[in-house]
């Protein structure tokens, strides 16, 4: 039986979804106590609580602690099963986390799967799903198995009510070698809004366009019809010979269309200054991939707490040897062998 201590670096949901992942794809067991011991409101929200069933459903595991608020569980897999899964957040909590949970079990599982995700689809402090779509998946793919996304509806905080598929089909984890991005071959920045006043979209633009000096036909404006409630969003695309990343900020009440934008526009002028493939985010999801192929190296950013605390749970489970080494003061190339 792995024991998880929950506050360990973090401290938050992270801890126990790659504790979930990493459950399923090895078989061990785990407990985890102090859950989310790090955060605000400590123990299981929805979106949390939606992880562990949905992590129950596919590894067919007996679990107990599974409560909201809950802040001890024990989850026990039996079997893998590949299949069709209908798993909903029930509130805007992030659906994209969700299916990161499972994903990893069902990427190695015998057969395809489908699975229906519904919540939010874009959350501050989770994958939205452009990245997931644009970002992740496609690396996800480089590694052997096929998986597609497709959004059917998005969903903002507080009215969530997003919902998106995703195909599954298996094949083992190959290493991944990323250590170049390559040539910047194009870039988009999208305003999204959702019963928001234009005009937020096109000050966003204004501020984000001006501050990384894009071109005019790189801007542009997206209204979302028939969402369930307002929301608005901020996207750059950046893809390169050999990745795409994408950089996300989130209009909320009382934040100013050009702090949204100033705040982006930061985040790409740090990954494209540093001139590595791998941005922050995509680091501390990359790495869990990595780590169940076994092998692979790639650069990146200086490690935040995520991918520290990403790294401590995967060790807890997995047998693997991580290195990362800093060529630079922005740069750090992380490698994993078996
Ligand atoms: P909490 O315990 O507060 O509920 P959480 O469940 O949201 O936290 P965290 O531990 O904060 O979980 O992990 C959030 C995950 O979302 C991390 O993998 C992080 O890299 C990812 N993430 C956050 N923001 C973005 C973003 N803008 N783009 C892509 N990924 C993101």
């Amino acid at each position: 039986m792995v024991r998880i201590d929950g506050s360990l670096g973090e401290g938050g949901g992270q801890v126990l979804r790659t504790s979930l992942s990493l459950s399923l794809v090895t078989g061990k067991p785990f407990t985890i106590q102090n859950i989310r011991a790090g955060r605000k409101k400590p123990g299981l929200l929805r979106q949390h609580l939606t992880s562990v069933k949905a992590a129950e459903a596919v590894g067919a595991a007996e679990v107990s602690g599974a409560e909201l608020g809950s802040r001890e569980l024990t989850f026990r897999p039996s079997a893998l099963a590949a299949g069709n899964y209908h798993f909903a957040v029930g509130t805007a909590g992030s659906a994209t986390l969700v299916l990161q949970t499972v994903l990893p079990a069902l990427l190695l599982a015998k057969g395809p799967s489908t699975l229906m995700l519904e919540g939010g689809t874009h959350n501050p402090m989770a994958p939205p799903f452009d990245f997931l779509q644009r970002a992740y998946l496609p690396l996800v793919r480089r590694m052997g198995p096929s998986v597609e996304a497709t959004l059917e509806r998005a969903g903002f905080f507080p009215a969530g009510g997003g919902r998106f598929r995703v195909d599954v089909r298996p094949a083992p984890l190959k290493p991944l070698h990323l250590l170049e991005r390559g040539r910047v071959v194009r870039r988009d920045l999208k305003a999204v809004i959702a019963m928001i006043p234009f005009d937020v979209a096109q000050r966003e633009l204004g501020t984000a366009g001006a501050a990384l000096k894009w071109r005019p036909d790189e801007l542009r404006t997206e209204e979302l019809k028939r969402p369930l409630g307002p929301g608005n969003v901020l996207v750059a695309e950046v893809e390169s010979e050999h990745v795409t990343e994408v950089f996300t900020g989130f209009g909320e009440r009382g934040k100013r269309a050009e702090a949204v934008a100033g705040q982006v526009a930061e985040e790409v002028k740090r990954y494209l200054d540093a001139d590595v493939p791998v941005g922050e985010h995509l680091c501390d999801q990359l790495l869990l991939l990595v780590a169940l192929a076994k092998g692979g190296v790639f650069r990146t950013l200086p490690l935040d707490g995520h991918a520290e605390t990403q790294l401590q749970t995967i060790a807890q489970f997995l047998d693997v040897k991580v290195e990362v080494r800093e060529v630079s003061r922005e740069v750090r190339e992380v490698e994993v062998r078996a």
